[in-house]
């Protein structure tokens, strides 16, 4: 009997050469797909950093896999029969290639998955083998649980993977957990390592002129652009940051300063989300410099609890709850994101560093996107779906299985308390503790009710007032609610006043 001739599609974040639907693919008789297609380059703003890193890594691995024998068909942006969309694409090349089967990896986007799925071609699935957890393993994990906790998901992931673990099953260090240890600020005279940059190649030079050219209207910095394109420098990006920023990533973790948007962060979750980096790899990295003496168990445990825990358990999350996940809004919010999201053009100065680095890097670290913009989307009340597009469009590692559990779960509280138990509400105090955004603001933090007092102060009291129904019974909110009573009533209408008229600015489309 004939074999059947393959067409094997490979998306723009799915640059493995160990992908599933890669595997046992015929030299003459397969093919390997990738387009560039402006209805993925374009359904929400992204950052143009974030194009340019997904295309010109995509034009990178086709050489790759050219050079290891693959045949491939690359279809560029301008070539003029594109006709622009996945599907199109597909549908396309299967009838030229009079391919049988059509073989890919699932999809990390609900959305495109589903799009491929009403497709009428002769489709084969391949799991995403690049996590620890496959979607079917999460599903029975979760199921017959009234709720769903990250910690307890990542112990059985650690058992899973056998990091930091001893012989007889128990972790290293005597705890799962030791995060109490990774809330430092900044103390005065440390320094961040300066960060490791790539210079771009002709690949990516072309790559910066067409997204210059076709996506000029969207909102970031195309120059700063300085991020691995191959999996050698992802490797050498990983390297250097295991070299220079792991031994204090545990400790300064949550740390905020002004003009450091980096500090002891890795940078490398596009790079690991689009395929350059692999996830085994980079922990078992992480384990064998905790075993050699390099770093402490706080900063390998953090570090490996991002990765195995929280990264696993929101794409288990997302698969598991889509698509209603994405309607969730429990706190009715209406209102629209204020402009200087998309510009940096306000005097919040905590607001403008992080927006103003997100713009200028497409990065922004985990405590300036929960704690800061998220924070403040959060006590604002502004609308799920605007949150959400938002930090779509603005990361280079955004993509919809991470960012929407993030946002509209962790951030937004969106999700009524499936991604998290309380919502990460804070004042300006937190800000003021792990950063030294303050010191430079145009607002007093030590003020809530003034008119240049900080605006989270009163719009963090604003938020648990208005929504004191739903939160009141959280037992985690019990001693700020005990807070909120033993104001006197002048307080509590100040703070409401100056909240009120903070959220009217805003739907006036003013900046704060
Ligand atoms: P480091 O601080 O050095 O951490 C190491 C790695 O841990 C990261 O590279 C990442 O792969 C992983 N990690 C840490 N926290 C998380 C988390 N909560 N969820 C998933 N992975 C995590 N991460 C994305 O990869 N894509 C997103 O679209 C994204 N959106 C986010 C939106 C919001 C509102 C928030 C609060 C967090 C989001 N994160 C997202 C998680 C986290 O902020 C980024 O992974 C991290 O900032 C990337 O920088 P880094 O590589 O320097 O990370
Ligand atoms: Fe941010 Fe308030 Fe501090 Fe200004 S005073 S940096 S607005 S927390």
């Amino acid at each position: 009997m004939k074999a059947p001739k393959r067409l094997c599609l490979v998306l723009g974040d799915q640059l493995s050469f160990d992908l599933a639907s890669l595997q046992g693919l015929n030299a003459e008789r397969d093919t390997v797909l990738l387009v560039e297609v402006m209805e993925e380059a374009s359904h929400v703003p992204h950052h143009p950093q974030k194009i340019i890193l997904i295309f010109s890594a995509m034009r990178h691995f086709a050489e790759a896999l050219r050079d290891r024998g693959f045949q491939v068909q690359y279809v560029s942006l301008e070539d003029p029969d594109n006709t622009g969309s996945v599907p199109g694409e597909l549908h396309r090349w299967q009838s030229l290639l009079q391919a049988d089967e059509v073989h890919i990896t699932e999809c990390g986007d609900w959305r495109l998955e589903q799009s491929i799925k009403d497709t009428d071609l002769p489709i084969q699935w391949h799991a995403d083998g690049r996590f620890l957890c496959s979607r079917n393993e999460f599903l029975a994990w979760a199921q017959g649980k009234k709720q769903l906790r990250m910690e307890f998901f990542y112990r059985e992931m650690r058992r899973k993977s056998r990091l930091l673990l001893n012989g007889d099953g128990t972790p290293v260090g005597g705890a799962w957990n030791f995060d109490a240890e990774n809330r430092k600020a900044l103390p005065k005279g440390v320094t961040a390592p300066y960060p490791a940059r790539f210079a771009p190649d002709t690949i990516t030079l072309q790559v910066i002129t067409l997204v210059k050219e076709r996506f000029s209207s969207h909102y970031g910095a195309m120059d700063t652009f300085d991020y691995p394109v191959t999996h050698a420098d992802a490797q050498a990006l990983w390297a250097y940051f295991l070299d220079f920023g792991l031994a204090a990533f545990g400790d300064y973790q949550d740390a905020m300063a002004s003009n450091e948007p980096f500090l002891f962060h890795a940078r490398i979750s596009a790079a690991l989300n689009i395929g350059l980096l692999d996830l085994r790899q980079v922990c078992s990295d992480v384990e064998s410099a905790y075993w050699s003496g390099q770093i402490a168990l706080n900063a390998a445990e953090g570090f490996i609890r991002q990765l195995i825990g929280w990264r696993e358990y929101v794409r288990g999350v997302y698969w598991l709850r889509m698509p209603e996940y994405a309607t969730g809004n429990r706190f009715g919010n209406t209102r629209a994101l204020p402009e200087f999201y998309w510009t940096g053009d306000t005097k919040m100065n905590c607001m403008r560093q992080a927006i103003g680095q997100s713009l200028g890097y497409a990065y922004a670290h985990h405590i300036q996107r929960l704690m800061v913009t998220g924070n403040f989307a959060l006590l604002a009340g502004i609308a799920p779906t605007e949150v959400c597009e938002w930090y779509l469009a603005i990361y280079m590692d955004a993509f919809d299985w991470v960012e929407l559990p993030n946002t509209l779960g962790m951030v937004m509280h969106a999700d009524g308390g499936y991604l998290g138990s309380k919502p990460y509400c804070a004042s300006g105090q937190y800000i003021k503790r792990m950063s030294n955004y303050c010191r430079d603001c145009h607002y007093k933090v030590s003020e809530s009710t003034t008119e240049d007092a900080c605006p989270f102060n009163a719009l963090y009291w604003h938020f648990l007032m208005r929504h004191g129904d739903l939160l009141r019974s959280n037992q985690r909110l019990g001693m700020v609610y005990k807070n909120l009573d033993r104001m006197q009533d002048t307080k509590l209408d100040a703070l409401w006043n100056r909240g009120q008229a903070l959220l009217a600015r805003l739907d006036a489309g003013e900046s704060l």
